[in-house]
C-alpha cells in the first residue's frame, strides 16, 4: 500500500467520535495518524493500520 504524509485514509469504522477520516502524519514501520473529527493522534503498526483502511486520498494527485 503506498502511504504518504499528508494523505487522507478513510476507515472501514469509524472513530469513536464519528469522523472516518484520518491524516497521515508519519509513515515508516509504525504510521502516525491524526482523526479529522477531534484532532486525536494515534500511533500503530502500518499493518494494522492497513487492514482498517477502506480508501486512500493522496495528496499530490
Ligand atoms: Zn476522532
Amino acid at each position: 500500500m503506498d502511504i504518504n504524509v499528508g494523505d487522507k485514509l478513510i476507515m472501514k469504522k469509524a472513530h469513536p467520535c464519528g469522523s472516518k477520516t484520518f491524516y497521515v502524519l508519519r509513515t515508516g514501520m509504525d504510521l502516525k495518524i491524526k482523526c479529522e473529527g477531534c484532532g486525536h493522534e494515534i500511533m500503530s503498526p502500518r499493518l494494522k493500520i492497513e487492514k482498517r483502511i477502506k480508501q486512500i486520498i493522496n495528496s499530490e494527485k
